[in-house]
């Protein structure tokens, strides 16, 4: 068995509401490691995990974990001495160590135990050493656990501490990593994906599956609604002007998400857009296409490039998925110069000529939504 030190940085820091995020880590960490056999200790807003085998694919996915340090135990000082001195020695390496008391029984200060430890092992190696390494020392219940980091996790908040959020994700780049971004701030998440089939494939939800497959393994339990919006783009096709269509189709998506959202209890809805990317991504565009919910949209790639997005993809393990071939339904029957400007008077006033029939469209697509769970 080894054993490892799970730490968390934002976590440390919530004060009265620490208990609260650790409770939802732990949750968490239970669901990751389901399928295996582990020990889990709270050495308060640390973690001390003793499991078999390679553990950094998993770890490094559950957010809220900042650091994790592979460590060994000792129940006194002279073992952790022999310990370094050994490290240093093997490796060729100097020693840096921080120290922590986790419980202040222990009859000597945080300072007094460096002192102890380093201060000979400062003279031990007579060479300057190629390289430094830190050293965590945490004294608790009668314990001295020692060791080096193994790897960083993303740090953050563990999913579910902020509550829950719609996610309107499509199959392109955006979207999944504007869904990693909110789960890493403890946005538990819910998926709503729109398709056009049969106009656009069966490849399409395909994809999307295999993105929702991926960002699974943050989210931890997962669900997928799809809905088809096919017979309303053809409405709108029919009765609106070109320009404005895509602006339409927003507008119903968001609707629609709205609807989704309170049903099952969500606030915020989460998507992907990002400033000036593309022509329905103007500020009187987002403006214009906002106006169809009255809930939060938090938009987490704003700010970014395409290419830190693109990178971010990347690493996530999203992006091999969204750049296979495939059709995105917004690109359905729409002009190659769409509307940069709208005016939201304007897209109202058409609205309400067609209010009815985009009341029934929308009841219909609601209706006969799907549901994938992971
Ligand atoms: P993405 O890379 O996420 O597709 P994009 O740069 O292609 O974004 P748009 O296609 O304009 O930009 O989409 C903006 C946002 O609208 C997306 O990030 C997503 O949140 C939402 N969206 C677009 N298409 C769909 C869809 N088919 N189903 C659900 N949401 C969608
Ligand atoms: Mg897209």
């Amino acid at each position: 068995m080894g054993f490892y030190l799970l730490k968390t940085s934002e976590i440390v820091i919530k004060g009265r509401n620490r208990k609260f995020f650790e409770k939802i880590l732990i949750n968490n960490l239970k669901e990751k490691l389901k399928n295996k056999s582990f020990k889990l200790k709270n050495l308060g807003g640390e973690f001390l995990l003793e499991i078999d085998g390679n553990i950094e694919e998993e770890l490094s996915k559950i957010f809220g974990i900042n650091k994790v340090l592979e460590i060994k135990i000792f129940d006194n000082l002279d073992s952790v001495k022999d310990f370094l001195k050994k490290e240093a020695k093997e490796k060729g390496i100097g020693i840096k160590l921080k120290v922590k008391r986790k419980d202040k029984e222990f009859n000597m200060t945080s300072k007094e135990i460096f002192e102890y430890l380093m201060g000979e092992l400062k003279y031990f190696t007579n060479q300057a050493p190629k390289e430094t390494k830190e050293y965590y020392l945490i004294y608790y219940k009668k314990n001295f656990f020692i060791g080096e980091e193994k790897f960083k996790g993303y740090g953050g908040l563990p999913v579910g501490a902020s509550g829950k959020g719609l996610v309107l994700l499509s199959t392109g780049f955006d979207s999944p990593v504007a869904s990693f971004l909110m789960m890493k701030r403890g946005l538990k998440l819910y998926f709503l994906h729109f398709h056009s089939y049969p106009q656009t494939s069966i490849q399409d939800i395909e994809k999307v599956k295999n993105i929702v497959q991926v960002l699974d393994e943050y989210n931890l339990g997962s669900e997928l609604y799809l809905m088809n919006i096919l017979n309303i783009q053809k409405f709108y096709f029919k009765n609106i002007p070109s320009k404005y269509l895509v602006i339409f189709y927003r507008r119903t998506m968001f609707r629609l998400a709205t609807k989704l959202a309170k049903d099952k209890g969500i606030k915020v809805l989460v998507t992907g857009e990002n400033l000036g990317q593309v022509a329905s991504q103007t500020i009187d565009n987002l403006k214009t296409i906002e106006n169809a919910t009255d809930l939060l949209v938090l938009r987490p790639l704003i700010g970014l490039n395409k290419q830190e997005i693109i990178n971010m993809a990347q690493k996530i393990g999203t992006y091999d998925i969204s750049k296979l071939p495939g059709d995105d339904c917004c690109s359905l029957f729409i002009p190659k110069h769409p509307a940069t400007k709208s005016n939201l008077k304007e897209i109202l006033k058409i609205e309400s000529t067609i209010k009815d029939k985009i009341e029934e469209l929308e009841q219909e697509i609601y209706k006969e939504k799907e549901l994938l769970k992971f």
